[in-house]
């Protein structure tokens, strides 16, 4: 059995990187098998200057273990907790993104339980009254937004463990979804890492996490059961330690596939509800623990925090009105502006200081055609040379705009146009200037290329005859010797059509 998922697994990513229609295909043989339902719960590090509590600095990158640490944070006795306004508003900024409804009341509650990395014995967090209730983002309905604390490091060696507190009361954003169903395995694991994707993209806009999956910043926890019957939910499992969207979107097609061989198999009975880990090393999800319900934490109001009235501290109404622009407002801006392809798009999207230097790039070139070419050129060939060598640096948008111009106007080639962005992304100097040094213009002057061609005939009674008698070669021939003549510079596109015209 296990052997099967590794082959479907395998199939798939064989599959999905290899060829488009062949997945559908596929996707046709397996699809609609049964109900897969996936609910997320997200957490993300607020990237606040301060903890959640204490004024300790909220560090992700300190070097050393036990720097930003105080009586509050470790849990001393008679230390007392003081709201970060800042981690609340951010996560207001959040719910207002998504269109979800602020909390007028909101209140923080005690969630008990003992691990070493919780000094206080409970987490700081809410129940009851999230800041966040509802919303909507890529597919899924969010449940709720709310704030907590995050929890110190544990480190484990072979024989004994360390605690490192500085992570310890950083504030936490946990966002969770609604269940949402989907058609198959393959659909529900790329259907979650895009709603987790484009999550990322809106904390990196608002400027509230820095959000990096790897570095912990931001953590996915996926729920995902299977069912035959669309009316009612299988058994949820839970799977953990997922390190980025490639682990997420794996763990999550395995985990859907593990169950759809017990329901094959009719082992239904199989799947019980557990918390699992994903193994990165094995590509396997295993069993962590049962998972204990609410009740086991005695959640109850924290007495040592205020409640707190959203709608009298925050002027919702003006922070709404201050949100940036959102990647989906202007993924759709940049389609109506522009008309670029929407993998251009997506690369302006996930870079904005570069969808900044384009937009302005654009602005300069004022017009469709020209921005598309512009386009093709910063995707294929500037990203290129970005990958190949760390020098390479943006040119001036006056310099690059100068740059298309030239090319859509014919007056350099497409060949002199790759040599002159090689050379400005490195030394961002005027491509007009470049071109006129190294001789790189077209003579596209058409009086100026006529007057040469007609000489050219006058010289080569034989090519044109040979011409004329259908042999094709003949033309390039003339074609050749009208670019000698004009030493290189004629654009042969045009000297062919003026050979032709005088030809007849
Ligand atoms: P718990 O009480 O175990 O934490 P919740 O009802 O709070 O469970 O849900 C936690 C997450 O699991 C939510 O994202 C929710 O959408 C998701 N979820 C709940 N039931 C299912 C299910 N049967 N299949 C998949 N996801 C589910
Ligand atoms: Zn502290
Ligand atoms: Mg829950």
């Amino acid at each position: 059995m296990v052997k099967m998922v590794n082959n479907r697994q395998i199939e798939y990513f064989f599959v999905r990187i290899y060829s488009k229609t062949f997945i559908s295909d596929f996707e046709k043989q397996y699809m609609n098998k049964y109900f897969y339902t996936i609910g997320l719960e997200i957490h993300a590090q607020l990237s606040t200057n301060t903890k959640m509590f204490c004024s300790c600095k909220n560090d992700p990158n300190a070097e050393k273990p036990n720097v930003n640490i105080c009586p509050i944070c470790m849990a001393h006795p008679g230390a007392l907790p003081v709201l970060n306004k800042k981690a609340i508003e951010n996560v207001i900024k959040v719910g207002l993104a998504v269109g979800g409804n602020i909390a007028d009341f909101t209140e923080f509650d005690r969630k008990n339980y003992f691990y070493p990395d919780v000094p206080k014995g409970y987490q700081i967090s809410q129940y009851k009254y999230p800041i966040v209730a509802g919303g909507y983002l890529s597919g899924f309905d969010i449940t709720r937004v709310h704030l907590e604390e995050d929890t110190a490091n544990n480190k484990h060696f072979v024989d004994y463990s360390l605690v490192d507190f500085n992570r310890s009361g950083v504030p936490l954003m946990e966002l969770v979804t609604e269940p949402c169903t989907f058609q198959s395995a393959e659909k529900t694991a790329e259907g979650a890492v895009r709603f987790a994707k484009e999550l990322q993209l809106i904390l990196w806009y608002l400027g509230v996490s820095e959000a990096n999956m790897e570095k912990g910043e931001m953590r996915v926890e996926a729920n995902v059961s299977i069912s035959n019957d669309s009316k009612k939910f299988g058994t949820k499992v839970e799977i953990k330690n997922l390190n980025s969207f490639r682990s997420a979107e794996r763990a999550i097609f395995y985990e859907l596939i593990r169950m759809e061989e017990l329901l094959d198999d009719e082992k239904e009975s199989k799947i019980i509800q557990e918390t699992r880990g994903w193994d990165e090393a094995k590509q396997k999800t295993f069993s962590q623990r049962k998972k204990e319900s609410s009740q086991d934490y005695r959640y109850f109001p924290d007495p040592d925090l205020p409640k707190l009235k959203l709608h009298e501290a925050f002027d919702l109404e003006q922070m709404k009105k201050d949100l940036p622009e959102l990647p989906k407002v202007k993924r759709a801006r940049y389609e109506k502006d522009f008309g670029i392809k929407d993998e251009d798009i997506e690369i302006y999207i996930n870079d904005p200081l570069l969808g900044d230097w384009f937009e302005g790039m654009a602005k300069i070139l004022g017009n469709k055609e020209k921005i598309k070419i512009a386009s093709n050129y910063i995707t294929s060939d500037y990203i290129g040379l970005k990958k190949a060598n760390l020098k390479v640096k943006l040119p001036s948008a006056k310099n690059f705009a100068e740059l298309v111009n030239l090319v859509a106007e014919n007056k350099i080639s497409s060949r002199a146009t790759k040599d002159i962005l090689a050379m400005i992304v490195v030394n961002d100097e005027s491509p007009l200037k470049i071109a006129t040094t190294k001789g790189l213009l077209q003579e596209s002057d058409t009086g100026i290329l006529k007057v040469v061609a007609e000489r050219i005939i006058n010289a080569n009674p034989k090519a044109v005859a040979d011409y004329k008698s259908g042999k094709e070669t003949a033309l390039m021939s003339l074609i050749g010797a009208v670019m000698k003549e004009t030493k290189g510079s004629a654009n042969p596109a045009v000297a062919r059509q003026i050979l032709l015209d005088l030809l007849g």
